[in-house]
């Protein structure tokens, strides 16, 4: 439609300027023609051979010259065209009436297009009075055809006929094939995305036509395959946590059922089942608290608190929690410290890291239980390390334990865990852009290791 309004609007310039501005031009250059003659014709009046050099002005200009004295006698006259001009040859009443023209007229100059009927021709004649007003000498007329002019026009507005008519034809045509060409892709690109949103994640968008169409395309094939993540992401964490859920309910449920139905009245019995009531109750709060950590630290809404605190310090007390492990259960942690550093972050989130980085040492440091905690200063970072000499992490699953919700097959139920510890890590960390990762080597133990920017 824009083209075809883009191809009319040339059409139409082009006529105006053929009907309109043309003959406009044209008569402006002829007049511009007849005063330069008229005023060549004063200079030369003077002179002995200006007969001749009339006749040559009139000839170069294609002009007719007329000089009269005030009574309309000719002074000198040449028709050069034969009669077809507005200039008659004798001082007849249209010669008076010129003449009465210019001397009517405000400057004694007068400038007429006149049609001539008899032989169907448009001239312009112009016409002047030789001296002034109160003692005029006599009138120069000058007479010029327009005809050409008109001619030409003729010539030309018969090809712009034809001009506009092919543009119009091509103009539709080419119009219909870009809209073709530029809406099919289009066209099919919205195919693909309806059967996207109604969840059809292999949809496959071609845009093949031209680079914008393409490049379309190529954005909503990656935006497809990043939604299906989200989407394979989310069915996996919803089986994976109402797994984890029903699993400590059903065995709360059948403690509680054991306890009312036999061990109500042994005490010893009752303890141990309450135990497990516990344990289990333990189990499904931490689950349900790190589902909340993780979605609220994700969703934004947990903006940073930054303070500045002491990192040393922090890790003596965040260790003297612990003091239950190493009493009880033989667990020994070794702290390396460096020189005292204050560091800005968020004090709560970054022990939530430690805590968690901690647990998951002894949850899966082995038999060892040896767990070494190291400060490493540099000069743009404090290097925190939590080592432990378990089994390790085979380096196929290294790139997947940071994953919300993954856990390795033989991490068993004996070891509290819910899967999301190490996801509320990551996301921690990246919220304070902070550099993390992990060293394992299977057999040997892990180095998980985050650096504090300062
Ligand atoms: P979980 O609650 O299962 O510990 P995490 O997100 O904290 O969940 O850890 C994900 C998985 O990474 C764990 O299930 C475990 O297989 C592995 N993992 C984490 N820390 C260690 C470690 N220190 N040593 C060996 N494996 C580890």
């Amino acid at each position: 439609m824009y083209f075809v309004l883009f191809i009319f609007i040339v059409i139409v310039l082009m006529w105006f300027f053929q009907l309109v501005a043309l003959p406009v031009t044209y008569q402006n250059m002829k007049i511009r023609d007849i005063k330069r003659v008229g005023k060549l014709i004063s200079t030369q009046i003077a002179e002995e051979n200006y007969k001749e050099l009339f006749d040559k002005a009139a000839y170069d200009n294609n002009m007719c010259i007329k000089i009269t004295d005030y009574f309309g006698n000719d002074f000198y006259s040449i028709d050069i065209l034969a009669g077809s001009g507005a200039i008659s040859p004798k001082n007849d009443a249209t010669m008076q009436t010129y003449r009465d023209l210019i001397m009517s007229s405000e400057n004694g100059i007068i400038q007429v297009v006149v049609k001539n009927e008899r032989f169907n021709t448009t001239t312009l004649l112009y016409g002047r009075l030789i001296g002034t007003k109160e003692d005029p000498i006599g009138f120069l007329f000058l007479n010029t055809s327009l005809d050409p002019l008109n001619s030409t026009i003729s010539i030309l507005q018969r090809h712009l006929f034809i001009i506009t008519i092919v543009l119009l034809i091509l103009g539709l045509i080419l119009s219909f094939f870009m809209a073709k060409h530029i809406s099919r892709p289009i066209d099919k690109i919205t195919k693909s995305a309806k059967s996207l949103a109604e969840g059809d994640y292999n949809v496959h968008f071609d845009g093949t036509g031209y680079y914008e169409s393409e490049k379309l395309a190529s954005a909503l094939n990656f935006a497809s395959t990043e939604i299906s993540k989200v989407d394979n992401l989310r069915r996996d964490l919803m089986a994976n946590i109402s797994h984890d859920l029903r699993t400590p309910l059903t065995m709360v449920k059948a403690y509680a059922e054991m306890i009312r139905d036999l061990s109500g009245d042994n005490p010893q019995k009752r303890e141990e089942h309450l135990n497990i009531i516990i344990d289990e109750s333990d189990r499904l709060s931490a689950l349900v608290n790190d589902i909340l950590d993780l979605s609220k630290i994700e969703s934004g809404n947990s903006a940073l608190n930054i303070t500045e605190f002491e990192i040393g310090e922090k890790l003596d007390e965040i260790l003297q929690r612990y003091t239950l492990f190493k009493e009880q259960k033989g667990y020994t942690f070794t702290l390396i410290k460096d020189e005292p550093v204050t560091v800005k972050a968020d004090e709560i989130k970054i022990e939530q890291v430690l805590y968690n980085l901690i647990n998951n040492a002894i949850n899966y440091s082995g038999d060892s239980r040896e767990i070494t905690i190291r400060q490493i200063n540099s000069k743009k970072s404090v290097r925190i390390e939590i080592s432990d000499k378990g089994d390790g992490i085979s380096p196929d699953l290294l790139p997947l334990i940071f994953d919300r919700y993954y856990r390795a097959e033989k991490s068993g139920r004996d070891i509290i865990g819910t899967g999301l510890g190490l996801s509320i890590v990551k996301s921690i960390l990246k919220k304070h852009s902070f550099p993390f990762g992990v060293q394992s080597e299977l057999g040997k133990g892990s180095t998980f290791w985050f650096e504090i920017v300062l």
